[in-house]
């Protein structure tokens, strides 16, 4: 899921201030598995930017609503009343849902809520971890499902770079060493012998050069 953290309620009240009807808009899919802009936190942040206005005489009136999800049109129309009446849209989705309620209201100013982080999954409670960094050119079938590119803190593909302790990464050593780790899950499923191998540099054309990536599925185009 991609995960998001909330901004701090001074951070959006430097970024409301000037407009008066608000519509706090959460989203139902990634971000309110991360805890960041589900209907709670819409609850929490309205009520918060209720109050904190108040201190600062700025009157925000604050509407609440969450959809589906903010990056797909058929969920976005459910807003469309709600954007109407109000000034600005503050969205509490991920980077993808701020750009698409922009895009299809384009005379509304739409504000993000969140600060969008990462592709990741929650390891365990309250923490959520890297998984992903979307590359493009993915390459987990030769490190046994366990991504070189997010989880080693030098990138490297033909690792491990001689600097860990223990089991922990010398960069970053709250963390594992992820070629600990691809070690280990190579040698529980019989194919350590990858790693005899040198694995040429890796195709990063994929990745974010060139500005937006778009796929297009012809399968799917009418
Ligand atoms: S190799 Fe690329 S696509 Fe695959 S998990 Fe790592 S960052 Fe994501
Ligand atoms: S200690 Fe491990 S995870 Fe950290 S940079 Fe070196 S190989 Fe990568």
């Amino acid at each position: 899921m991609i995960v998001a953290e909330r901004k701090t309620i001074p951070e959006l009240v430097d970024i409301l201030e000037g407009h008066k009807k608000i519509l706090v808009l959460g989203c139902g899919t990634c971000v309110t598995v991360c805890l960041a802009g589900g209907e709670r936190e819409v609850s929490i942040i309205s009520s918060a930017l209720r109050i904190a206005s108040r201190a600062k005489n700025l009157s925000f009136e604050i509407e609440e609503l969450t959809i589906e999800r903010q990056c797909d049109n058929v969920f976005i129309e459910e807003a469309a009343k709600a954007v109407e009446r109000n000034d600005v849209v503050l969205s509490l989705g991920c980077g993808a849902g701020v750009q698409a309620i922009a895009e299809r209201y384009p005379a509304k100013p739409v504000y993000a809520g969140l600060n969008t982080s990462f592709i990741g999954i929650l390891e365990e409670r309250g923490i959520w971890a890297e998984k992903c960094a979307a590359c493009g050119a993915c390459v987990l079938d030769q490190y046994g499902g366990i991504c070189p590119v997010t989880r080693c803190a030098k990138h490297m593909l033909n690792g491990p770079c001689g600097g860990s302790r223990e089991d922990r990464c010398e960069v970053r050593p709250d963390r594992p060493c992820g070629w600990q780790l691809i070690y280990q899950r190579l040698k529980s499923i019989g194919q350590l012998d990858r790693l005899k191998r040198i694995v040429p540099p890796k195709n990063w054309a994929p990745s974010l050069g060139g500005g937006c990536r778009v796929i297009v599925r012809e399968d799917h185009r009418i």
